[in-house]
């Protein structure tokens, strides 16, 4: 919650999505350096990261509240 505040977001729902979407981008980054990654664990790391972005992209045309 602090990061959320010291980022000056108003908009808490929106930084929790954001959150998420930049999560499963490090959780992607993270793994394909550890190690080879198989193509359906690629392809289910590729499709968090689009439906993250979906959501982040739903809410800011909801909700009318991009930084
Ligand atoms: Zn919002």
């Amino acid at each position: 919650m602090h990061d959320f505040l010291a980022s000056g977001l108003s908009c808490l729902e929106r930084a929790r999505l954001a959150d998420e979407l930049g999560e499963a981008r490090t959780r992607g980054r993270n793994l394909s350096r550890l190690r080879r990654l198989t193509a359906p664990e690629r392809a289910a790391l590729d499709q968090r990261e689009r439906l993250a972005q979906a959501r982040l992209s739903d809410h800011d045309a909801e909700h009318g509240c991009q930084p």
